[in-house]
């Protein structure tokens, strides 16, 4: 569907919360006078993801004035990226946007990421120009990030992006029927294709509350988005091992031809051989290691759980707020 000939369009905005309370309800204004000035039908998802603060009942209480507010209360804390999806399953609109909840992401820019969806684009995201508030350290390992990854897979994943952005129905659709376990959603809707257009913006410090990216957890988000795009390190250790091979047969080729000119050249040591165990033994764990990381992956794809699970979808109808447990195998709006 073309957006340019549908003037009555709907809007969906997910937003993915965790220990937002302090926040939320600023987030929510800034968002409805958004969609106020694009003058559309709207719905807002928020998406409580196991808060232990206030979050829910901030968010309830806003669903409770207004209908166009929809609370996903997930059961215990998924995570970002399994919020966004539980989000993305439920949100009915012409064109969804993404978007966090501390306003870092100015809910200003959806006004240029609508735009230019209406100019045909499929996917707008945002790309950080500058970014505020944030530490040296975190921009810095950003940075290397997403260079590595460009480096490492064959999506072209743009540099800067966060998960900040427009997608149309199709590639929401797409997305959808993407059930992998170890979400890097970025780079899965860069796989998915079409006309993906960069909406610069400025990365703003965070409105209230902490970041919930500790470093650790911004680690294993790097392994899931390396691994899920790129098999060069499997491969690396083929190369490796390879290499290794060779080297060994040069060395053994070597010790033959001195062996055969003077037989006493080499004194038998123990320092070779130990080192030879360390070494070939190093080389073992390594490529064992890198195996059990796609194994492990294997391994949750087969047990195929669910991404995340809601506990009940509240919304308000006739004024009252209703709160219903979604049908079973439901992965659409309902
Ligand atoms: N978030 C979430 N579940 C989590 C961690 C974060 O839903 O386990 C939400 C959080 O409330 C925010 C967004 O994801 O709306 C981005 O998190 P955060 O601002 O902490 O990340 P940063 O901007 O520091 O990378
Ligand atoms: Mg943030």
């Amino acid at each position: 569907m073309s957006p340019a000939d549908t003037p009555p369009y709907k809007l969906a905005i997910v937003t993915p919360c965790f220990n937002e309370a302090s926040g939320l309800e600023e987030f929510v204004r800034r968002t409805k006078s958004v969609c106020a000035q694009l003058g559309c039908a709207h719905e807002i998802v928020l998406v409580n993801d196991g808060s232990r603060d206030a979050t829910l009942q901030v968010a309830l209480g806003l669903a409770a004035k207004d209908p166009a507010i929809r609370v996903v209360n997930l059961l215990r804390n998924f995570g970002h990226q399994s919020a966004v999806t539980a989000g993305l399953d439920v949100a009915d609109g012409d064109a969804v946007v993404l978007i966090d909840a501390d306003l870092q992401d100015p809910p200003e820019v959806i006004l240029e990421m609508v735009a230019a969806w209406q100019a045909g684009a499929d996917v707008a995201y945002g790309q950080r120009r500058t970014r505020a508030g944030e530490t040296r350290f975190k921009v810095f390992t950003a940075k290397i990030f997403y260079r590595l990854l460009r480096g490492l897979t064959k999506s072209p994943i743009p540099a800067d992006t966060g998960d900040f952005r427009l997608m149309n129905r199709h590639v929401v659709d797409v997305l959808r029927s993407m059930r992998e376990r170890h979400r890097f959603i970025r780079g899965m809707v860069t796989w998915v294709g079409g006309k993906q257009v960069a909406v610069p913006y400025d990365r703003q410090p965070r409105f209230a509350g902490e970041t919930k990216y500790p470093l650790a957890k911004m680690f294993s988000f790097a392994l899931d988005a390396i691994t899920s795009f790129s098999v060069v390190p499997l491969r690396l250790v083929t190369y490796l091992a390879l290499t290794i091979i060779l080297l060994a047969c040069v060395a053994a080729a070597l010790v033959f031809v001195v062996k055969l000119i003077n037989p006493h050249y080499f004194i038998p040591g123990y320092p070779s051989i130990v080192i030879m165990i360390v070494f070939f033994g190093g080389v073992q764990l390594l490529a064992l290691g890198i195996i059990g990381e796609y194994l492990g992956r294997m391994y949750e794809a087969i047990k195929a759980r669910p991404i995340y699970i809601v506990e009940q979808v509240y919304q308000s109808h006739d004024g009252r707020l209703v709160g219903r447990v979604p049908p079973r195998g439901t992965t659409g709006p309902f």
